[in-house]
């Protein structure tokens, strides 16, 4: 039996990142991670596997829209599918691998298998029983399923089985209009699928700001998704090569059929605690099976805390990470610290959508008074050069202070500039703050300082 200051479980970015700050502050660490590779579902199915296959789907998708008129002549690429895949799969084990030798480097142990919490200060991982003085739950998500679908990673798929396929589909269903709907649906779009979107609401990306869901909706539409809004999934019948999704429409309870030979069931994630055995020791859920935290992260239970997705709010990486360093300086006995109103949100279709902070509605249901600054990359130089202008940046600010309070982007790279703002909302800066600022040109950034202008006396390129 080993004795750990830390047991982290789940290698996860939450628990990952957790472990490498416990080590850095000097504390024996060690983390259980059940599957074959570290890095949890956003290295091994999750962020890293999506974005390289966003990555060569685009670059396909410039070469045959964009090189012509460039003066790039010449046959266009054709997809080796198995390539594509196993270029996914390189860069996965590079960055899981990447995670493996840091936890050699901070001395970190990794106990393989999966473990639970038999008593507080003990996880059990097979018949092994560990000791530590804290127990960090960081077991993060599984996909969320739905009445009357049945996944079978196959022909009905969640974004696991979409990361996998084992050819391109012709025809593909996407349920659910959100950000892994709408990242995985532009890859198969891009690959030469038909694409149909169906989402229960009226609107797509829920919680994103208004404008910004009608232009991505439109732009996406132009690249050749279809869109179903406002209609409920019913059920999803499968054959031997083809599903049949039943559905009704909200405005009249029509009933409607779409044949698909891939569906894919996008409705959001779920917290994942199976197996903890939680319920034994007393550690309290919310109704929505999230691990119930308090201040610093703790459980209900002293000297249990829990992070990441398998706890309430935005379930991202980022956010797990920036929780799994919080939690390492309390264990440490210091301060940590995490934002929540400063967490960016990114939808990495073409183009890009970004946002931080507030949105006007928001605002409105607070019933602040704010300022809207807007620009539109047609007004950027180095946007139009590179065929990528459409959409907008807006930051919203205090009416009266000009403090910014919010900021979203739909165009080229906004995933990277966004950060321009976090940075100066951590700084409680005003607008005028950025407009002052002096921005590269050409630059996509500069449509930050000029939405920054827009805020007070008005933009220069527009
Ligand atoms: P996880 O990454 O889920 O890790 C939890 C780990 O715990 C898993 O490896 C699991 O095997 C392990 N585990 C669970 N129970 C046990 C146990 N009892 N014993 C041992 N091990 C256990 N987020 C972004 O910020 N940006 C993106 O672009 C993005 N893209 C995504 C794309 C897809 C397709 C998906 C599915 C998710 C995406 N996410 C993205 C979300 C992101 O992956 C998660 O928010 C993030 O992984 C959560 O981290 P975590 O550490 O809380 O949990």
């Amino acid at each position: 039996m080993a004795s750990y200051d830390v047991i982290i479980i789940g290698g996860g970015p939450g628990g990952y990142v957790c472990a490498i700050r416990c080590a850095q502050l000097g504390l024996k660490t060690a983390v259980v991670e059940g599957r074959d590779s570290l890095g949890g579902t956003c290295l091994n199915v999750g962020c890293i596997p999506s974005k390289a296959l966003l990555h060569a789907s685009h670059s396909l998708h410039e070469a045959q829209h964009n090189f012509a008129a460039m003066g790039l002549k010449g046959k266009a690429p054709s997809v080796d599918w198995k390539q594509m895949l196993a270029y996914k799969d390189d860069v996965i084990a590079q960055n899981t691998k990447g995670v493996e030798f840091l936890f050699k480097k901070n001395k970190i142990d990794w106990i393989r298998g999966w473990g639970s919490i038999p008593e507080p200060g003990k996880v059990k991982v097979g018949d092994d029983i560990h000791e530590a003085r804290n127990i960090v739950i960081a077991t993060g998500s599984e996909s969320a399923t739905l009445p009357g679908v049945e996944v079978d990673e196959k022909i009905i798929v969640t974004s696991t089985g979409a990361l996998e396929l084992g050819k391109i589909p012709k025809k593909m269903v996407v349920i659910g209009a959100g950000v892994i709907g709408l990242e995985l649906g532009s890859v198969y779009n891009r690959l030469g699928t038909e694409v149909t979107v169906i989402e229960f609401l009226d609107h797509i990306t829920p919680g994103m700001d208004g404008e910004v869901q009608k232009t991505l909706q439109r732009i996406l539409k132009k690249q050749g998704l279809k869109f179903v809004l406002g209609a409920a999934v019913q059920k999803a019948d499968v054959t031997r090569t083809r599903a049949k999704v039943t559905y009704t429409l909200r405005k009249d309870d029509s009933e409607h059929e779409i044949e698909a030979d891939c569906v894919l069931v996008a409705t959001g994630r779920r917290p994942f605690t199976e197996g903890l055995e939680l319920e034994a020791i007393g550690v309290e859920k919310t109704p929505r099976g999230q691990v119930k935290v308090g201040k610093g992260w703790q459980t209900s239970v002293p000297g249990i805390y829990a992070i990441g997705d398998v706890i309430e709010g935005p379930m991202l990486a980022h956010k797990a990470e920036d929780e799994g360093m919080a939690v390492a300086e309390q264990i440490a006995g210091r301060h940590g610290h995490v934002n929540y109103g400063i967490i960016p949100g990114v939808i990495y279709t073409t183009p890009e959508v970004a946002a931080v902070g507030e949105t006007e509605q928001s605002l409105k249901e607070q019933g602040r008074a704010y300022k809207v600054g807007k620009f539109m990359f047609m007004g950027n130089g180095r946007a139009r050069a590179n065929f990528a202008a459409e959409g907008f940046v807006k930051i919203l600010a205090d009416k009266e202070t000009d403090r910014i309070l919010g900021a979203q982007i739909i165009g080229p790279a906004a995933g990277e500039m966004i950060h321009e703002l976090c940075v100066a909302m951590e700084f409680g800066a005003a607008a005028e703050d950025v407009a002052l600022t002096c921005h590269a040109h050409p630059t996509y950034s500069e449509a930050v300082r000029e939405a920054a202008l827009a805020c007070g006396d008005g933009p220069i390129h527009s």
